[in-house]
């Protein structure tokens, strides 16, 4: 009997729950009817990170978006003028999208200077960063991923770990954290309209460990790794890629996934530290 092509098992409560039903593994019915958007601070981070469960999810009917935040213009190993790093990477990228199934129209840019997004944080008026190019007369990341989050209303997000060394990455996953409650609320209704509910948040593991132990993994056959493996490969440009991909082939084809949980404050969380005696009238 052939296998099926992608396998997952969930963590939860110190059991694992095996399933070959991508729905199954995220506790949902009917997985078709969600968007799913990968936040690539680089254009190479989501399909190394999570190039088979990009492919997981297409299998599944998902609505699969790629939000690619910076330009590459860093990204060059051999002296050529900016706008040709830029442009040649931006040709990687969708051959390196294609190889995974991913339709170019379901890759959207932020565009931001490669390696300079610390000064990007927040939201600025746009005469204040007269070289980015605005939305909605604003600037900064908080207002661009407030911007794509309205736009394509995913149900669920996923974003390299905040511990890789890349301050792009610290600064993408930060940033990407608030605009999730930009989003889900009121303020800045020139960005869209709000969405129902803040999706929930999947860190991948690019360069760096998690953060915490991953609570879900994905173990697919061979031909979808060999399409993982090509569409890393697809950035050539890197000169440093051959050596990644063999990285990547020794690993095998597995992929792991840390759901984030929000741990807003609530005062009832603390009350049991002081007991349920010491009222008032003992004071
Ligand atoms: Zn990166």
């Amino acid at each position: 009997m052939e296998s099926a092509p992608f396998e997952y098992t969930r963590l939860e409560g110190g059991k694992k729950h095996y399933s070959t039903s991508l729905g199954g593994v995220m506790g949902v019915k009917d997985v078709s009817k969600e968007t799913w958007l990968f936040v690539s601070p680089h254009d190479d981070d989501a399909c190394i990170g999570a190039g088979l469960w990009i492919q997981a999810a297409l299998a599944a009917k998902v609505k699969v978006c790629l939000l690619v935040v910076t330009d590459g213009r860093m990204g060059y190993c051999q002296p050529m003028p900016r706008q040709e790093v830029v442009e040649t990477r931006r040709v990687e990228t969708y051959e390196s999208c294609e190889k995974l199934g991913l339709d170019g129209s379901c890759v959207k840019y932020i565009d931001y200077p490669d390696g300079g997004l610390f000064s990007l944080q927040g939201r600025l008026a746009a005469e204040e960063r007269p070289e980015i190019d605005d939305i909605r007369g604003f600037v900064g990341l908080q207002n661009a991923m407030t911007y794509h989050l309205r736009t394509m209303r995913p149900a669920r997000v996923f974003v390299p770990t905040p511990t890789d060394l890349h301050p792009d990455h610290q600064v993408t996953y930060r940033e990407l954290m608030i605009s999730l409650f930009h989003a889900s609320g009121a303020v800045w209704p020139e960005l869209g309209a709000a969405i129902e509910r803040v999706p929930r948040v999947y860190e991948m593991a690019v360069y760096c460990d998690f953060s915490g132990p991953p609570n879900l993994q994905l173990l697919a056959n061979q031909e979808a790794f060999e399409r993982k493996l090509e569409s890393i490969a697809a950035f050539r440009s890197q000169e440093q890629i051959a050596k990644l991909v063999e990285n990547v082939r020794g690993g095998g084809p597995y992929e792991y996934l840390r759901e984030v949980a929000f741990h807003l404050y609530t005062p009832g969380d603390y009350r049991p530290l002081f007991g349920t005696t010491g009222q008032r009238s003992e004071m």
